[in-house]
């Protein structure tokens, strides 16, 4: 196997307390801390690994994302990628980015870098879309292992475990492929400070939806963002009886 592609999202980091905009229109993030969408994390981990154990060459990480994007990229290469690549839209465009466009963006890289193998996270944290992967495969025509739990490469290709509802699936599948992440597969590294000095001097090349051909308008319109709603108060009772009374006064029961 040569290229593992690995997709990098930044995102809103996920200790932070995301706030909805006042126009509903979004979250804000300005000023908020961002990291690598964590199961990104789980995706560089999985492919560094393989070319630990010689079972990859080159390892390249993808970013989508205005400028700041960057850092995450920088993050997989002290993670142990070789290599970046942003691609480069501006905040304004990047708020209105889809799943379908990084889908089309990332095969047609797989496809210049004659990747053998994408793997990309289950699912970002920040859109909770979980299509990229299964999309990423529908553009190129390849087989996809979804949620994987464990990867093993064959001399046919590659033997998957995924999580399903209540236990586990095994499939194999034949290469080039596309892959998703999910919580279980490894427990990523952290980058250490002489990998993350070593990192900047990885190369990492710029380019924009435009020079690979792919249209980033946009497919779908959000209409509203709403917070969660907050949860009311609990109130202690008496005894049951009181309970009883409480829950048909309420009309719950
Ligand atoms: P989603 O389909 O949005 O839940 O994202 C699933 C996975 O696709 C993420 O975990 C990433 O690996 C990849 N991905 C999504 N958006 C981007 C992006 N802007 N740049 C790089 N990879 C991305």
């Amino acid at each position: 196997m040569a290229r593992v592609l690995v997709g990098v999202k930044r995102v809103i980091d996920y200790a932070v307390k995301v706030r909805v905009k006042p126009e509903k229109n979004g979250v804000v993030t300005q000023g908020v801390k961002h990291s690598m969408n964590p199961f990104d994390e789980i995706a560089v981990e999985e492919a560094v690994k393989m070319k630990e154990k010689k079972l990859a060459t080159e390892v390249i990480a993808v970013s989508v994302g205005p400028t700041q994007s960057q850092e995450v990229i920088r993050t997989a290469l002290a993670m142990g990628a070789d290599r970046g690549v942003h691609v480069e839209v501006s905040a304004a465009e990047y708020d209105l980015l889809q799943p379908i466009h990084v889908s089309k963006i990332l095969a047609k890289l797989a496809l210049d870098e004659k990747a053998d193998l994408v793997i990309l996270g289950k699912q970002a944290i920040d859109d909770d879309a979980n299509q990229t992967a299964q999309m990423t495969a529908a553009v190129l025509d390849w087989p996809q292992g979804t949620f994987c739990n464990k990867v093993e490469k064959t001399d046919a290709g590659l033997t998957i475990a995924r999580e399903i509802d209540g236990g586990l699936e095994t499939i194999k599948t034949k290469l080039p492929a596309v892959l998703s992440a999910d919580l279980r597969l490894n427990t990523p590294r952290y980058a250490t400070l002489p990998n993350i000095m070593k990192a900047k001097k990885k190369p990492l090349k710029k380019v924009t939806p435009k020079d690979l051909g792919v249209d980033t308008t946009p497919r779908i319109e959000v209409i509203s963002v709403e917070d969660p709603p907050v949860r009311q108060a609990g109130a202690a009772v008496a005894d049951v009886d009181a309970l009883v009374a409480k829950l048909k006064a309420g009309g719950h029961i």
